[in-house]
């Protein structure tokens, strides 16, 4: 009963709000630790999960600090990324095929249950309107008026979390993650008329909007599997004929109206800011996710366990600031760079115009860059050190063009700083020193938004 946790002061209390990837990681693995963990998720328990499957990297289930179940995932699907002209091809090498396609539905189904066998309690449709701060520190939530002190509360909400912009301003957290890193989507889990196999692709640049759709088989091949998205700043309601397209196109899919689920994405690198006073960030809610590349998941499980950890070492201490702010330095060196790195590139492709992309999907050069990467790759550094060169390898095919140099100069300049602004982050909690930074990985963010506007 939400009545009695009101009436409890309790000083090992964390509470979750979501059942996010990241927050149920972070609740199962605190619960493991003893602490009592108290989880409140809008929805009923059955709308938990997507009814489909999304690809993972082959690392994802690892050290989570529990297994996941076989029955949660199954073999990677190989896909053929088209360009915008339909000219050129990049199909995903067998050698890169270290993922899994994850059943969402499964996997929500095993965390829940995984939490509530290790104590979590977790409260369904229920929503917390709002948070009990005291002089500027997050203590817990209010309920129907009543308060649930907690020693921490983490944000597991997703895309649209309405906690941030309840945090005291002095923490710098962002209220809400710009239009520009949200991808809007519609996705189509439909019934074939036939069982002729769907080849699985994905198209880039569709119709010249700024966006990805895709058309494969489902895991079971009597189902289609159909997305299609665009950036929220650049939305020019091309969804509907991509759709239309698709249909066309694909004799095996039916005519009729399908039923779509529409969701947002983050797909810019992570917010500056995900951790305050007695709060966390966790998952989408911090902008930890990059589309196609099947990272939200993966960064979002690793969240919750580094939050986890960190909340486990200094069980007997305030978690303010100074201690939370390890969560994010640790996060913001295992993926931080590499999302910021990702986020240049695809400002850059985001220039180019339709021609330029062809020309590179058909050049043949990303492919064999895979081929490397996979021969390469040993370690993080490594992995880092490659993607860095496979963006810069990609932006010097366009010297080329005459047009391109001064694309060229700077694309390759904003590489190198936003890798020195990842790498910089201050290692401890200084305010200065964390306001300087944080100043200089927004206004570096801020101005390859405004590249894009100028568009
Ligand atoms: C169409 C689509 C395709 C994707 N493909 C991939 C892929 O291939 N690979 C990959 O790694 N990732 C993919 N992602 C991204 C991935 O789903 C997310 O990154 C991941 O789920 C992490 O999000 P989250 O758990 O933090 O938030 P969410 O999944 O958004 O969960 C947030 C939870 O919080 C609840 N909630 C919201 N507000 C409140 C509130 N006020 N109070 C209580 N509860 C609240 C919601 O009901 C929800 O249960 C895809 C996402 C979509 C939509």
């Amino acid at each position: 009963m939400i009545e009695n946790l009101s009436n409890q002061r309790k000083s090992n209390r964390i509470i979750c709000l979501g059942a996010g990837l990241g927050g149920l990681t972070a609740a199962i693995n605190l619960a493991k630790k003893g602490f009592e963990v108290v989880i409140f998720e809008k929805k009923e328990r059955e709308k938990l999960g997507y009814p489909w499957y999304d690809s993972v990297r082959g690392e994802t289930f690892q050290n989570l600090g529990f297994s996941v179940p076989e029955n949660v995932y199954t073999n990677k699907q190989l896909l053929t990324f088209i360009g915008p002209l339909r000219e050129g091809k990049i199909e995903q090498l067998k050698s890169s095929e270290k993922g899994f396609e994850v059943d969402r539905k499964a996997l929500i189904n095993f965390l829940i249950k995984e939490a509530l066998d290790s104590g979590v309690e977790i409260f369904f449709g229920v929503e917390i309107k709002e948070l009990l701060i005291k002089n500027d520190k997050v203590i817990g939530v209010k309920n129907n008026g009543k308060n649930i002190l907690s020693k921490l509360v983490i944000d597991s909400t997703g895309v649209n979390s309405p906690y941030r912009k309840q945090i005291p301003s002095k923490f710098g957290i962002k209220a809400s993650i710009s239009n520009h890193d949200i991808m809007i989507c519609n996705r189509y889990i439909v019934k074939k008329n036939s069982c002729d196999e769907i080849p699985p692709q994905v198209w880039i640049k569709p119709d010249g909007a700024f966006g990805v759709s895709w058309c494969k088989d489902s895991i079971n091949p009597q189902y289609a599997d159909i997305f299609v998205g665009e950036l929220k700043s650049v939305k020019n309601k091309k969804l509907n004929n991509e759709v239309d397209r698709i249909k066309l196109e694909n004799p095996a899919l039916p005519k009729t109206e399908w039923e779509a689920v529409c969701a947002e994405i983050p797909v810019g690198p992570f917010l500056s800011r995900i951790v305050a006073d007695g709060y966390a960030l966790v998952g989408a809610s911090a902008s930890m996710a990059r589309p196609v590349s099947g990272s939200g998941i993966e960064v979002s499980l690793k969240a919750g366990v580094v939050l986890a950890e960190e909340v486990t070492k200094n069980m007997d201490k305030e978690l303010d600031v100074n201690i939370l702010w390890k969560y994010q330095v640790k996060m913001m060196r295992m993926f931080g760079t590499t999302f910021l790195l990702h986020y240049v590139f695809r400002t850059y492709f985001q220039d180019l115009s339709v021609e330029e992309i062809d020309w590179i999907f058909s050049s043949g050069i990303l492919n064999s860059y895979e081929e490397k990467q996979e021969s390469v790759v040993k370690n993080r550094i490594d992995k880092l050190k490659n993607n860095f060169s496979k963006a810069k390898l990609t932006l010097n095919t366009m010297r080329g063009y005459p047009e391109s140099s001064e694309y060229l100069k700077s694309g390759i300049k904003d590489l190198l700083l936003g890798a020195r602004i990842s790498i910089q982050i201050p290692f401890k909690y200084d305010k200065e020193k964390v306001e300087i930074w944080q100043n200089e990985y927004d206004s570096f963010m801020e101005s390859l938004r405004q590249r894009k506007d100028e568009d």
